[in-house]
């Protein structure tokens, strides 16, 4: 029986010979292919600037530092998330103030963020969770309203749209990450977008030893750290989204799949899309809402067939709960979510008979346990 993985990214001929070209060209860092890759990236989302650097969480803990975050501010965010949305605001000394999240986009749920408003408070940091925007109407309005700055963690959802607005483009700045199961990859890597140039010249500036713009090689403004892509990584970054559209429309097509073969079944929750959102699937996730989700993943792994329980939430990691004291019931729709949902293998090269496969045999292991 064939194994089918959790995820892999899509490798062809160009990204391997842009690659060999990067390795050839004998220059490996700040060459010309990490301009042209943040070139790219600001005209695909349409923002002013894009600064490449090592991965999505340095990008994230950059865009903390450039919009003026200081210790012992207050973020409002999601518990819903990879641990790295809220690890960029500790590194800073800043407090994340978890608020729970819509049992249907599980993305933050705006009504609770303006309870959670404190004087302390200076932004929001949205996750677009799974591929889907957050409802981004809802929470820019409250952050207007409040003064509030916006960071878009878009690590997940690179391509997706709200109101035909690219996700991680509507806030002051948005982050994007190219760890080999996202959209597109890099290897390693990530990107920040913005369109305000203040913004755009800290970051560079940050991610380059806080060396001055004038790029003086040995003059550092200040303390900055060492957070740049390397040349062999843009290069992969500039023929992967060259093909982006391509490899979303893939997966839109296996989530349908997906979404045809695992509809009208008492205990499966098909994921679900908000109001004027497209969703660009880094990861396609079911709930199974009858208690078998951790049964189901062992059977599937007995049938060769790689799941993940997409996400543990953040709140209660064993350092988090320690730090905060948070504890089981805090965030009671992100515990329920949680403990309910599994993200089934998806990747370019599955097929229709693939998914029919996969789905039979969840269908036939919940069903057992209804
Ligand atoms: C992948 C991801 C990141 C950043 O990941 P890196 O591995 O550091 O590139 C940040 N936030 C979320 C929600 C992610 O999924």
């Amino acid at each position: 029986m064939k194994k089918i993985q959790l995820a892999k990214p899509f490798i062809d001929k160009n990204d391997i010979n842009g690659v060999i070209g990067a390795l050839k060209s004998g220059k490996l860092s700040l060459g010309p292919k990490y301009k042209k890759f943040e070139e790219m990236m600001a005209d695909y989302v349409g923002t002013k600037y894009a600064c490449a650097v090592s991965n999505g969480t340095c990008g994230l803990h950059l865009t903390v530092k450039a919009i003026g975050l200081r210790p012992r501010d207050e973020v409002i965010t999601s518990p819903f998330s990879f641990i790295s949305s809220s690890n960029c605001l500790l590194f800073e000394g800043v407090i994340p103030k978890f608020v729970d999240i819509e049992e249907k986009t599980y993305n933050m749920d705006p009504q609770y963020i303006e309870e959670n408003i404190t004087k302390k408070t200076r932004a929001i940091l949205v996750v677009h969770i799974f591929g889907q925007p957050a409802n981004m109407d809802k929470i820019l309005s409250i952050a207007k309203k409040h003064n509030l700055k916006i960071i878009e963690d878009s690590c997940e959802s690179l391509g997706a749209t709200y109101k035909g607005q690219m996700a991680g483009t509507m806030g002051q700045a948005g982050v994007y990450a190219f760890y080999p199961n996202k959209q597109m990859t890099t290897g390693e890597g990530g990107i920040i977008v913005t369109n305000e140039k203040k913004i755009n010249d800290l970051c560079v500036s940050l991610r380059n030893q806080g060396r001055n713009n004038q790029n003086d090689w040995l003059i550092h403004d200040r303390l900055g750290y060492n957070y740049r892509i390397d040349e062999m990584s843009a290069a992969l970054g500039v023929t992967q989204l060259k093909k982006l559209n391509w490899m979303i429309n893939k997966k839109r097509k296996i989530a349908s799949w997906y979404n045809q073969a695992l509809t009208g079944y008492k205990s499966i929750i098909v994921p679900e899309i908000g109001a004027n959102r497209t969703h660009s699937w880094f990861v396609y996730v079911i709930r199974i809402a009858n208690g078998s989700r951790n049964k189901l993943m062992e059977e599937l792994e007995k049938n060769n067939i790689y799941t993940r329980p997409y996400l543990p939430v953040i709140h209660l990691q064993p350092f988090m709960k320690k730090m905060f004291n948070f504890s089981r019931g805090d965030f009671p729709i992100a515990e329920k979510v949680s403990s309910q949902t599994l993200a089934l293998p998806l990747y370019i090269g599955l097929n229709k008979k693939d998914i029919q496969y996969i789905s039979n045999k969840i269908i036939t292991i919940v069903k057992k346990y209804d």
